[in-house]
């Protein structure tokens, strides 16, 4: 199948890591001109002469802060000025917190509202005249599964996933018929996060293979392991491709079928 992509633009922002960096490769690797943005440069830039070395000019890699408004209007100058435009937004960024209700101060759950939503409202709001003028445009939002199935300890992430789709459901029909919204709702992947939770959880000597293992057993995930970054990669890369150019407003689950609801 020609997902239609080649020529194309697109912007994933946290394109240094995990999730973004896989869907980044992925898009690349389909022909389409791949602007990353993420905050340690340091990071970046050694992930970008990666990419530059396989992809040449067709990489584009600037710092920043996608709750940064400065920050992302000099991203947007770079990618227009590199590529002439923007067909694709993939919003990324983030990470998820670990606490309960209890443990949850009036800070954390700003800093947590803040960062969910801003994270997606500025990069949509400052390209979306870009991607109107696109005539393929299209926004596909990393998103959890605990939008639908809140999980008691991330209390504040779930409400603020919830909102997400609730938001989405909105630009959905603000948007249409120029540009599609769609969002993907991640079970476990194996990625920047977990990684540092296996190192701040994981038991003197146990190893990162047993310590995924377990995680995987205990959350109940009926394929058995975590998903591999290139798997939601592969799903936010089609949905934001013309050759989904009918589907808007959808929530694709990828989880390995961990989810209850129906
Ligand atoms: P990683 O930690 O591997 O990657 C996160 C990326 O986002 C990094 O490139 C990071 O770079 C960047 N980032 C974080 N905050 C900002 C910011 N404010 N501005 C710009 N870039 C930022 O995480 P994942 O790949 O696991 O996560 C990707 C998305 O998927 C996240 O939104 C996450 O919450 C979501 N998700 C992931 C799940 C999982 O199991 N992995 C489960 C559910 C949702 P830097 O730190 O340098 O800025």
């Amino acid at each position: 199948m020609d997902l239609g992509l080649a020529g194309k633009t697109a912007l994933v922002t946290g394109g240094s890591s995990g999730i973004g960096l896989a869907t980044v490769e992925t898009l690349l690797a389909e022909g389409a001109n791949v602007a990353l943005c993420a905050r340690n440069g340091e990071r970046l830039s050694a992930v970008a002469a990666t990419l530059a070395a396989r992809f040449g000019d067709r990489v584009l890699a600037q710092v920043c802060d996608v709750l940064d408004e400065v920050s992302i209007g000099a991203l947007r100058a770079a990618v227009l000025a590199r590529f002439g435009g923007l067909d694709i937004l993939v919003n990324n960024a983030g990470q998820g917190r670990v606490s309960t209700f209890a443990e949850t101060n009036d800070a954390a759950w700003t800093e947590e509202l803040n960062l969910k939503f801003f994270s997606v409202i500025r990069p949509t709001r400052a390209f979306l005249p870009d991607l109107k003028a696109s005539g393929a445009g299209s926004v596909v939002i990393v998103n959890s599964l605990l939008a639908k199935e809140p999980q008691p300890h991330m209390v504040c992430t779930s409400a603020a996933r919830a909102g997400i789709q609730n938001l989405a459901r909105s630009l959905t029909r603000e948007f249409a018929p120029t540009v599609r919204v769609n969002t993907i709702l991640i079970g476990i992947v194996d990625s920047g996060q977990w990684e540092r939770r296996f190192q701040a959880q994981a038991a003197p000597g146990q190893s990162r293979d047993t310590w995924m293992a377990d995680l995987a057993r205990d959350k109940g995930i009926p394929l058995g392991r975590l998903g591999q970054p290139s798997e939601p990669a592969r799903a936010i890369v089609f949905l934001a491709s013309p050759a989904a150019g009918f589907i808007t407003g959808a929530a694709l689950e990828v989880s390995g079928g961990i989810s209850h609801h129906v």
